[in-house]
């Protein structure tokens, strides 16, 4: 059994065939999939998906992306709004398995600060729900670590993680594990694939970040959850153990990070 533990089902890129695609997924082995929540408009959305098919699981957060579909100018901005939706969706809904997805993104328009003041918020709703944070980090490691430290009690995932061996053992010593997608696919990935070879198999979870970030030789296609197994293959081959190795131990390391699932 596998479990993509980022994937955005909910988003038009499947409205054509979501039905086709989670039946492919089944027949596969990939029997959870869990899609993170990026705009609080999009939130019913994906409790609607988790309560028509069995195997779908959610978050709710807001991605970095979104926040500027949210207020015309960060003085507009205000989070206290979303506290309440949030908590009730929690409370309501077992499939609701995270915090997510929140982070930092350096590449992006939306001042930093006010990326800092959402991924914070975010911090606090997981450790007053006492549940998983999905993080999206790009080029802002540092500012991220640094807000991870003022939550020790928090623990998530650093997903689609790319980058050295310290710093994902960084991750690691504070309780997050790396999210292994798409990118281990690509032979000029060469640092994250030996990162993500040497990490131990317990700091590891499995995701493909459809419709996004398609594999080696499938650019410009739309990325299904469906790839997972050929993401568990690589990572089985870098690893020199067998997939089912590693099937085994990423779904056990997945239950054990959004304990909602199992
Ligand atoms: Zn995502």
């Amino acid at each position: 059994m596998l479990i993509d533990t980022h994937c955005h089902m909910d988003f038009a890129a499947f409205d054509s065939d979501r039905n086709a695609v989670i039946s492919q997924c089944r027949q596969l082995g990939v029997e959870q999939l869990i899609c993170p929540g990026v705009s609080p408009q999009q939130w019913p959305k994906l409790d609607a998906l988790a309560k028509r098919y069995e195997g779908v699981a959610y978050a709710v957060g807001i991605h970095p992306w979104f926040i500027s579909s949210l207020a015309d100018t960060p003085q507009a901005f205000s989070l206290a709004q979303y506290d309440d939706q949030l908590k009730n969706i929690v409370a309501g809904q077992l499939r609701c398995v995270a915090i997510g997805e929140c982070g930092l993104d350096a590449k992006i328009d939306v001042p930093l600060a006010l990326q800092q003041e959402v991924l914070e918020w975010h911090c606090h709703q997981a450790q007053a729900l006492q549940l998983p944070l999905i993080v999206h980090c790009v080029k802002a490691h540092n500012e991220m670590l640094q807000c991870l430290n003022n939550f020790p009690e928090v623990k998530g995932v650093i997903h689609a993680f790319s980058g050295s061996i310290e710093l994902a053992e960084n991750y690691w010593q504070r309780g997050f594990l790396l999210g292994v997608g798409g990118t281990i696919t690509y032979e000029r990935a060469s640092k994250t694939r030996s990162s993500l070879s040497a990490m131990p198999l317990e700091s590891l979870l499995l995701e493909t970040d459809a419709p996004d970030m398609p594999l080696q030789g499938q650019q410009g296609h739309r990325n299904s959850p469906v790839n997972l197994v050929a993401i568990a293959q690589q990572l089985a081959q870098l690893r020199g153990i067998s997939v089912e190795a590693v099937a085994e131990a990423t779904s056990r390391n997945a239950k054990g990070l959004f304990g909602r699932l199992s």
